[in-house]
């Protein structure tokens, strides 16, 4: 029996145990992948915005995480992989057979990157298909590239790729761009970005490589093929719940939905970071979300308020 069981060590998981083994409590984290740390592995852009620390990527900011998690005294089980969650008895089965109980439990698991579900989509990973521009434009220097996606991501994608490549063609479904004006603003102003808004790209085609998209204008209207060599698709996220949905409170995405202390409407059952947070997900709010939880288990430990 453990005080404390933590689904996830990404920047939310691992500031949970950090903070619950400070405050004296046994504390046992359980991550699927080989490695800790989440998304941070596939952040390829400086960190400029967590407060206090700048970091050239998320590889170096985890490398900081990891001295303090080294010093921690809570357990880390890495390639773990979960069978089955009881959230109301708090029971965990995982793939070896065993069986895990605690007191309270903490869904810290994330999101990965939505797939569009096209033909082309994984064959091409790697052959032409890149995920990030800040890693991968050099791949691309001096072709053609196709991006989907009107948020954020799309468009600083885009705006990257401009700098190294002849033409950019951004495909979005909506009428306008969701992104944030300053980069809304950049892309007006650059001369190698056409926009197809209200557009989907339904194939990705090649042999060895990338070799056009297809893309439809406008529902009813015949797809057209676009010569590119490149592809990114930047259409967001989705949430890790798939082990859970069925037993709490979650909106129509998936996301888990949380009172301010980030309990869930299981008692006793909290979720932090981007599980938890699909307007604001920044490791700031993964990494403060994390403490909050587990200030609130250590009090309510001590009280006895959690029988
Ligand atoms: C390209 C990119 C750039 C970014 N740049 C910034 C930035 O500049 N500044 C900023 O603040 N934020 C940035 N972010 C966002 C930031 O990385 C996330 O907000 C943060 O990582 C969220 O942490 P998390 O712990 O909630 O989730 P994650 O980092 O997603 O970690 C979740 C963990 O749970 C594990 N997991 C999932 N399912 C299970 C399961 N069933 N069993 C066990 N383990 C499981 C996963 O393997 C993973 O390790 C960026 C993200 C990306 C992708």
């Amino acid at each position: 029996m453990h005080d404390v069981i933590i689904i996830g060590a990404g920047p939310a998981g691992l500031s949970t145990a950090f903070w619950c083994d400070e405050l004296g409590l046994d504390t046992l984290v359980l991550e699927q992948a080989e490695q800790i740390g989440g998304q941070l592995h596939r952040v390829y852009n400086p960190i400029e915005n967590y407060l206090g620390i700048k970091t050239r990527n998320g590889k170096e900011l985890l490398e900081l995480f990891a001295a303090d998690v080294d010093e921690a005294g809570f357990d880390l089980w890495t390639q773990t992989a979960i069978t089955g969650v009881e959230l109301k008895a708090k029971r965990i089965s995982l793939a070896s057979g065993e069986k895990l109980q605690s007191i309270a439990l903490v869904i810290a698991t994330g999101v990965r990157p939505r797939e569009l579900g096209v033909p082309g989509e994984k064959e091409f990973i790697g052959k032409g298909m890149i995920e990030s521009a800040a890693r991968d434009r050099q791949l691309l220097a001096g072709k053609d590239v196709c991006i989907v996606g009107g948020g954020d991501a799309a468009v600083e994608n885009a705006l990257l790729l401009a700098e190294v490549c002849p033409t950019v063609t951004l495909v979005h479904r909506g009428k306008k761009l969701r992104a944030r004006r300053e980069f809304a603003e950049q892309l007006q102003s650059s001369h190698c970005i056409t926009v197809f808004s209200e557009s989907v790209l339904t194939r990705i085609i090649g042999d060895e490589e990338v070799v056009a998209v297809e893309i439809q204008r406008k529902q009813g209207l015949k797809p057209f093929q676009l010569a590119v060599r490149g592809v990114c698709i930047r259409i967001g996220v989705d949430p890790n719940t798939e082990l859970l949905r069925e037993q709490l409170k979650t909106d129509e995405k998936g996301f888990i939905e949380v009172s301010s202390l980030q309990e869930t409407n299981v008692p006793m059952v909290f979720a932090v970071g981007d599980i938890s947070n699909p307007l604001a997900p920044t490791i700031s709010s993964a990494t403060g979300a994390g403490a909050t939880a587990a200030k609130v288990i250590a009090g309510r430990l001590n009280s006895g308020g959690h029988k």
